[in-house]
């Protein structure tokens, strides 16, 4: 499906950059906001922009025709009715966010896609023996053998969380106990309710998050509430709001180079600078490549960034995925 008429719920600063740039882009762009006055102050905030754009991009001039092409409505039936994509930058609050996406459900034609996003990251620090073998069951490795556990992550396929899991080489942190299992989870449906938790990951505690967890590992129901004690298992949940954003999609121009063009003394380092090399962002990695690079041409350093290991087309690395994938069988 190809996506012509984009809505923006929120006209804030977020909001209102994300309006701008997509009708810069050449999407038909509809503003909702909760009533005129904030529509007006949406206008306000982007009669900024047009003079930015004329000096970043080589066609800025069409700026100046953006914030009259763009509609705005407080109604928001009226503002979705023939939107292909609803962007939401309403304020970080869980109970308005509740509020607005049961509106949307309401009035949102079937095509259009919703932009949700991913909330919740939770790190659970396992104290309990009795946890133990419902993970290395899966993974036929040793907790605390000191090498490599899930590998990469452990994806739950059948949770309505769509929650996923992973175990690094323990001990992962220096101050960890020997007897201590450090397992970062996450859902990505954050507004779906549990299979065992009746709740959405987002209204959850980390003890909920822990029995959400332990039912799909398998633990009997029985001994779900008792095991998911902190005294057992200590689960901490963190509030992402902006974690998505990392993967929205992107054309070139739309994160800044990492050395600007004709720029001496200034850089953008991190995942939303845009690195010439293929790297994929949401890495560590890529911030590094980003910090080399600007130092490397800003100090002229004669040093190359070392390149993005091409695994995804070297046979010799997918043959050995393959091989490991089938737990090193050879057939
Ligand atoms: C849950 C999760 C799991 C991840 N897993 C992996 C993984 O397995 N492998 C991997 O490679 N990457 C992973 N990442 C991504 C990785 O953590 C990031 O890409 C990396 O941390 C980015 O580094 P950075 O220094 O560019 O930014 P950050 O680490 O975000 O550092 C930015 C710093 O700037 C500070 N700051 C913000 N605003 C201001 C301000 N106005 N003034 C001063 N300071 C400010 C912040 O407090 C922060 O310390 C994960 C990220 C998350 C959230």
């Amino acid at each position: 499906m190809s996506i012509k008429n984009v809505t923006v719920a929120g006209g804030g600063i977020l909001g209102g950059q994300i309006a701008f740039q997509s009708q810069f882009m050449g999407f038909n762009v509809t503003v909702y906001d909760v009533n005129d006055s904030a529509l007006k102050h949406s206008e306000q905030l982007m009669t900024s922009y047009p003079d930015i754009y004329k000096n970043f991009y080589e066609d800025g001039q069409k700026a100046d025709e953006v914030i009259e092409n763009i509609r705005f409505s407080s109604n928001l039936a009226d503002a979705v009715q023939d939107a292909d994509l609803v962007i939401e930058a309403i304020p970080e609050n869980v109970d308005i966010k509740k509020d607005f996406y049961k509106q949307l459900s309401r009035v949102a034609p079937p095509k259009a896609i919703l932009q949700k996003s991913w909330f919740v990251s939770a790190t659970a620090t396992i104290k309990s023996p009795e946890i133990e073998p419902y993970i290395e069951r899966l993974t036929n490795r040793d907790l605390h053998d000191h090498k490599i556990n899930t590998g990469g992550i452990i994806t739950i396929t059948d949770s309505n969380w769509l929650m996923s899991f992973a175990v690094h080489r323990q001990p992962h942190f220096k101050e960890q106990k020997e007897n201590e299992t450090t397992v970062w989870i996450y859902g990505l449906y954050s507004d779906t309710k549990g299979n065992f938790v009746n709740k959405t990951i987002v209204e959850s505690s980390g003890e909920e998050i822990t029995q959400e967890l332990l039912y799909h590992l398998g633990v009997p129901e029985s001994k779900i509430k008792q095991l998911s004690n902190q005294n057992n298992i200590n689960t901490v949940p963190v509030f992402m709001p902006f974690i998505t954003s990392y993967f929205m999609p992107r054309v070139a121009g739309d994160r800044p180079d990492i050395v600007p063009k004709g720029s001496v003394n200034l850089a953008f380092i991190g995942n939303f600078a845009e690195s010439p090399s293929n790297d994929t962002v949401f890495t560590t990695e890529y911030s590094i490549r980003t910090a080399m690079e600007s130092v490397y041409t800003l100090l002229e350093v004669e040093r190359a960034v070392p390149e993005v290991y091409g695994s995804i087309y070297d046979i010799r690395e997918l043959l050995k995925a393959i091989y490991y994938m089938g737990d090193k069988k050879n057939h």
